[in-house]
């Protein structure tokens, strides 16, 4: 019978398999067991230069990249008063719509400056739609040792060029906010991230 060998191999291969290590990954039990490959693309971050301004300029050129229209941004202009980015323009509004990114990274790509970049974080399921729409502050990077919350000054003498070089390596004490009026932000008439409203601006200015 011809068919014979074929279906013993077949079995064959069946039972063999029953032999071989049971590959089924445990999720979320043991999660910490099973990182993602290093490039792969989970939640987006928007980074920050080494003196905690943000890279992002505003130009919307990953919102166009978006094959999902899943991104929006407005950009703004800096000022002396409230600078959050090296050069003209930051982006004062950005998002992004979880429920539409497909994870294809063009928006990366598209991105001059670096700022947007993709983390491994993959978890992002959740219950409702409002939480799926991640604003600005859910995507910026943590501030790290040697970084100052914007809005604050470049570091004295350097240009945007300077920063898009690599030159900034850091904070210097001449950034530090001046004043409560340094820490106000003139956009929206909200604080800076991580900054109480002044009294003043707020409405609570106690009587002398
Ligand atoms: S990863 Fe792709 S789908 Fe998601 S925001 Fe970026 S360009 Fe759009
Ligand atoms: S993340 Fe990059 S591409 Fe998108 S607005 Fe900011 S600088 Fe432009």
């Amino acid at each position: 019978m011809p068919e014979l060998p074929a279906a013993v191999r077949g079995f064959g291969v069946t039972f063999s398999t029953m032999f071989k290590k049971v590959v089924t990954e445990q999720y979320p039990e043991q999660a910490d067991r099973f990182p993602p490959k290093p490039r792969f693309h989970g939640r987006h971050q928007l980074n920050r230069w080494a003196d905690g301004l943000e890279k992002c300029i505003g130009c919307e050129l990953c919102a166009w990249a978006c094959p999902a229209d899943a991104i929006l941004v407005e950009g703004a202009n800096n000022s002396d008063e409230a600078r959050f980015s090296p050069g003209e323009r930051y982006g004062r509004v950005y998002q992004i719509n979880y429920l539409r990114c497909i994870f294809c990274g063009l928006c990366i790509e598209a991105c001059p400056t670096r700022a947007l970049t993709m983390t491994n974080e993959f978890e992002l399921a959740d219950d409702n739609r409002a939480d799926l729409i991640f604003e600005k502050q859910d995507l910026l990077a943590p501030m790290l040792p040697g970084m100052i919350p914007p809005p604050h000054e470049m570091v004295p003498g350097t240009t945007e060029q300077d920063y898009y070089a690599g030159k900034v390596t850091g904070s210097v004490p001449a950034q530090e906010p001046r004043g409560d009026e340094a820490l106000w932000s003139i956009v929206d008439g909200m604080p800076a991230p991580g900054h109480t409203a002044p009294a003043a601006a707020s409405g609570q200015e106690e009587s002398s």
